[in-house]
């Protein structure tokens, strides 16, 4: 509403225990401050005040005014504009959007934390000028966005991307019904896929990541259950591809720091993909953990 060009870019990843406020140069999108506090956890007039706070902070820091885009574990209903699909319940049924627009003086945008990291690593991470791209998000969930030229994919239902409760495609007899998920169904993509999953599927007791680690060092359980793991998400990407058949596909998560995934997951998926050959690239991701805050930032185009 500022009758200037806004100098910065600014981007708030609202997480469940943190919440964290970038500001990005508006043109190269180098970042020049960052701040990080505690969520405020069951108040939504608090999370309003603590999204307020933050903008204010970085603004008086650098003596500049900026776009605001925040990422959130949830999205806006387009039907009725209101927070849903959001594990900060304290947001479900709110018009958050609305309230950060009167409390800032300004519009802002929202998007869920999936679409930010794959609008993030399609700006300037693993994506930098790929036209199409996916990012997958495995970690305690399995979400994703697709970017196309620059701008992420916004379809009537707020969902594009979200292939974390599809069935498992192609499941073996012993992935039929598959685990019981919180959505509802059995068998999701997620229910393979996330952190717990890979945990699980070793025997439990150690975590995805801890099971990931036992596999490189050659533990014959840990070894199976991660080719079980790549198998898996070799079928479920396979899907995407035949879709989509993005340029690119970025991991993010926890899991993406699993090496192994990018060797031997495209030599697995194009037994599923209807193509003859498959120059899909597998990539991890550029900006790591900041690629929420970034993507958020990156909201304003
Ligand atoms: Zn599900």
């Amino acid at each position: 509403m500022s009758p200037t060009p806004l100098a910065l870019r600014l981007g708030i990843d609202l997480g469940g225990t943190k919440t964290e406020a970038i500001a990005l140069d508006r043109l190269g999108g180098r970042e020049l401050a960052r701040r990080r506090v505690a969520t405020a956890r069951g108040s939504y007039d608090g999370t309003v005040a603590t999204v307020k706070g933050l903008v204010e902070a970085l603004e008086a820091e650098l003596g500049a005014a900026g776009s605001v885009g925040i990422g959130i574990p949830g999205t806006v209903s387009p039907r009725s504009g209101l927070i849903k699909n959001a594990n900060s319940t304290w947001l479900i049924g709110k018009p958050f959007d609305r309230d950060l627009a009167e409390a800032l003086g300004r519009p802002v945008r929202l998007a869920n934390d999936a679409d930010c990291f794959a609008l993030s690593e399609a700006s300037d991470g693993a994506g930098a000028g790929a036209a199409t791209l996916f990012g997958v998000i495995l970690g305690t969930g399995v979400g994703g966005g697709i970017v196309v030229h620059g701008r992420l994919l916004a379809g009537p239902n707020a969902i594009a991307g979200e292939w974390g409760h599809n069935p498992l495609p192609g499941p073996t007899d012993d992935e039929r019904p598959g685990p019981p998920c919180y959505c509802g169904k059995s068998g999701c993509i997620e229910t393979f896929l996330s952190g717990p999953a890979l945990a699980r599927d070793h025997g439990g007791g150690l975590s995805g990541a801890e099971v990931a680690a036992l596999a490189e060092s050659g533990d014959p359980p840990a070894v199976a259950a991660l080719a079980r793991y790549q198998e898996r998400l070799a079928r479920a990407l396979a899907t995407v591809l035949n879709v989509l058949d993005p340029q690119v596909v970025v991991l993010g998560g926890g899991l993406s720091r699993i090496a192994a995934l990018y060797e031997t997951v495209p030599r697995l998926w194009g037994r599923y993909v209807f193509s003859d050959t498959v120059d899909t690239r597998l990539v991890p991701p550029v900006h790591g953990d900041s690629s929420g805050v970034r993507g958020a930032a990156w909201l304003w185009p």
